[in-house]
């Protein structure tokens, strides 16, 4: 199974947002085994959610709270999120971990959230370049995982995206993705034991159309999370043709 989802971050306003569904819904034919995703900001879920019905591409939520209501200002619930018509939620981006603060101990809550409202979560992990660069790369991805023992298992896709990697136009090299593919795969295995295998575990970080063909023959890459190239329809009906074409 692959999965490949666009993660559009804070881009796109609603006549583009427009465009864009429209530009790749006309090129695009789903194919059993290979899922497709887009996540809007969330100012554009409903609507986006709208575009694409019927289409069998997959509406996320960026990110989402743990909480169902109340005195949270400027946050949104699991339960809203499924209300304007999604299917999943993208959760513990480096962006929110590394800019605003996310920890570990809320990823527990929120993913036990999704479940609960049926939504499925995308967990980022991922180290950054100085982690990296210290030798702690495994370390830091074992510590972000250890959130799954204290959830147990339930439905989830995974995405290994190494902070250097996001936003930045270098991608890690074939040997680092399957180094970290191969030892994410065991520690799912781990955890979840029978249940861990059932888990996809996308790549993400600077994929394009270029680069995205090679990534996916590495050993337990079952797809991406794109971020740049996503934004524009041709490029990311390229990358989804091109999972289909790896299935
Ligand atoms: C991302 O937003 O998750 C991402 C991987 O971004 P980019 O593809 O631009 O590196």
């Amino acid at each position: 199974m692959k999965i490949v989802i666009a993660n559009w971050k804070m881009n796109l306003l609603s006549a583009e947002a427009a465009n864009f569904c429209q530009a790749f819904k006309a090129g695009y034919s789903p194919k059993p085994g290979c899922e497709i995703g887009i996540a809007p900001p969330a100012t554009l879920l409903r609507e986006v959610s709208a575009h694409l019905a019927g289409s069998g591409v997959q509406v996320y939520a960026q990110n989402g709270y743990f909480e169902q209501k109340g005195a949270f200002t400027g946050e949104i619930s699991m339960g809203q999120i499924k209300d304007a018509g999604c299917h999943g939620v993208i959760l513990g981006h480096s962006e929110r971990r590394h800019i605003f603060g996310e920890m570990d101990e809320n990823l527990v809550k929120k993913l036990k959230a999704a479940w609960e409202c049926e939504l499925m979560p995308v967990l980022c992990i991922g180290e950054t370049l100085t982690q990296r660069d210290a030798g702690f790369t495994l370390d830091v991805l074992h510590a972000q995982l250890d959130v799954l023992k204290l959830t147990g298992p339930g439905p989830l896709v995974l995405a290994y995206e190494p902070v250097w990697a996001i936003g930045t136009g270098r991608v890690a090299e074939t040997a680092q993705i399957e180094e970290v593919h191969a030892f994410i795969h065991d520690e799912l295995l781990r955890l979840w034991s029978g249940r861990g295998m059932e888990v996809p575990i996308q790549y993400g970080g600077s994929v394009t159309p270029e680069n995205f063909a090679g990534i996916l023959k590495v050993p337990f890459v079952a797809g991406g999370l794109v971020g740049g190239a996503s934004l524009d329809p041709a490029k990311f009906l390229k990358l989804a043709e091109q999972a289909q074409a790896a299935i």
